[in-house]
């Protein structure tokens, strides 16, 4: 904020003169170089001259209150995630108010006796870690990794451990299934010893918790150990003044539209508000807690569901507020002007790349695998989506066509069938017996998995069945 035409003309090589032009074209008054521009109008005029602009969102002189923690589950496939999410959401006020039905809403709050809470974040894995992070949702406060006791440090361990520091964020760990008969915890924190964690039996900062997911064993000395962090972080953040938040999740309802879940990080969300949320727009018309209850304002730390929006954001996506329902329109089709030449850009480059690696035999040889992926959330798409592309390799060309959240419909038959795509579906029921008879017909496979690593297998068998002469 507070950045002049003349800063703006340093910052982007532009001249003064052209950037001028671009802001009368945006609807604002350019008459004085030295008179800071709105936020608003500086985003715009940067991504007119293709700058990427980032959002400083200043708290100073604000006041500051404490917040709970946002903590991300990590760790290796089958290490016990899911589970661990699944027993934690048992615990959570949802859950509590609604004897013990929940729904998977992207992120769930549960409350300590004590009154402190935590929020979780219900996506397990790296690849919803990573796509938050690429779109610069700092989210998350602390990672729970979580290791079997019976299994060891795997590779996904170890990538969630990275994850996690680059990003700078405290670990806890969890040594869960230490109800088995084969756990051997001691094993486990020999091994992450000597990848360089440095735990707090041993002099380190980093908590250990024994836990078992199955018989809920340790669970209360986990949450704990994360309230403690979270302490140690004193976690603050700005109550008053406009909201800045990040989408977590988001869906479709069919009476309501689309929907997101969010995470506030700072001032208070109303309703009411104009908001631009990735290159979507809208108006807040409701915004409800994790229990579905109406309420009037989102604070920080506390995940809400928004209605009102024109479409569906995407996990990671920011959520600023607008002054005016113009400015968002405006934005939002700023930015997806934007999306959509870097979709291009990045699209030309992919081909380069492929030309470039690859000698003439090797480019025939290489093994394109066109997908349309449907999932039942925004963020588990992402996650699909990442994980068919790491089977990406010199034979193998993973192309993601089409992404979408919901059931199969006829169009992804359709397009499938253009394309001589198949389809998968992640988390969702089966389409209706006339979509599966219509995919039979025109020779499409419909893949329909709840379990990534099932997945990865099937296609991964799926690919050595149409390239029989691969490796
Ligand atoms: P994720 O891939 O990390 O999400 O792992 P899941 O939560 O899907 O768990 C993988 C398998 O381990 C499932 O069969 C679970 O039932 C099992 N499991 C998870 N936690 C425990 C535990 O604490 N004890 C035992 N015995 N089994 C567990």
């Amino acid at each position: 904020e507070g950045m002049t035409v003349v800063e703006l003309a340093k910052k982007t090589g532009v001249s003064i003169r052209y950037l001028q032009e671009i802001i009368i074209n945006v609807g604002e008054k350019a008459d004085s170089e030295f008179v800071p521009l709105s936020i608003d109008t500086a985003e715009l005029v940067a991504m007119e001259v293709g700058v990427n602009v980032k959002r400083l969102h200043s708290d100073e002189g604000a006041v500051l209150q404490p917040r709970p923690a946002v903590v991300t589950v990590m760790g290796h496939v089958d290490h016990g995630k899911t589970s661990l999410l699944d027993v934690l959401r048992k615990t959570s006020v949802a859950a509590k108010e609604a004897g013990g039905i929940t729904q998977h809403l992207g992120a769930f709050v549960v409350e300590m006796t004590s009154g402190a809470s935590i929020t979780f974040l219900d996506t397990p894995g790296h690849a919803a870690f990573s796509a938050m992070r690429a779109r610069g949702a700092a989210v998350t406060d602390i990672v729970v990794l979580v290791v079997a006791a019976d299994d060891g440090v795997m590779p996904q361990t170890l990538e969630a451990m990275s994850h996690a520091q680059s990003a700078k964020v405290p670990i806890v760990v969890a040594i869960n299934k230490c109800d088995k008969p084969s756990a051997d915890p001691e094993r486990i924190r020999i091994q992450l010893g000597s990848e360089g964690l440095h735990l707090e039996d041993l002099g380190g900062d980093v908590q250990v918790v024994e836990v078992s997911a199955k018989t809920k064993h340790g669970l209360d000395k986990l949450e704990e150990a994360l309230l403690l962090q979270a302490e140690l972080m004193d976690l603050k953040a700005r109550i008053d003044g406009p909201s800045q938040a990040y989408v977590v999740e988001a869906r479709l309802d069919r009476g309501r539209g689309p929907l997101a879940t969010a995470i506030v990080k700072s001032g208070t969300l109303l309703c009411g508000q104009y908001i631009v949320v990735g290159s979507e727009w809208g108006r807040i018309r409701s915004i409800r807690d994790m229990l579905g209850r109406e309420t009037t304002s989102g604070r920080p730390a506390m995940p809400v569901e928004i209605e009102g929006l024109k479409g569906l954001p995407m996990a990671g996506d920011d959520v600023v507020v607008v002054a005016s329902e113009e400015r968002a329109r405006m934005l939002s089709s700023g930015r997806k002007k934007k999306l959509e030449k870097d979709r291009l850009l990045k699209a030309s480059e992919g081909r380069i790349e492929i030309d470039d690696t690859s000698d003439e035999t090797s480019t025939s040889s290489r093994v394109e695998l066109p997908i349309v992926v449907k999932a039942d959330v925004q963020g588990t798409v992402q996650a699909v989506t990442d994980a068919l592309k790491s089977l990406n390799s010199s034979q193998v060309f993973v192309n993601v066509l089409h992404v979408g959240v919901g059931s199969i419909s006829q169009s992804d038959v359709d397009l499938a069938q253009a394309c001589g795509a198949c389809i998968v579906g992640f988390s969702i029921r089966s389409p209706p017996s006339s979509i599966t008879l219509a995919a039979t017909q025109a020779n499409i496979k419909i893949f329909l998995h709840r379990v990534i690593y099932h997945l990865l297998e099937e296609i991964g068998n799926y690919i050595v069945e149409k390239a029989p002469g691969m490796v």
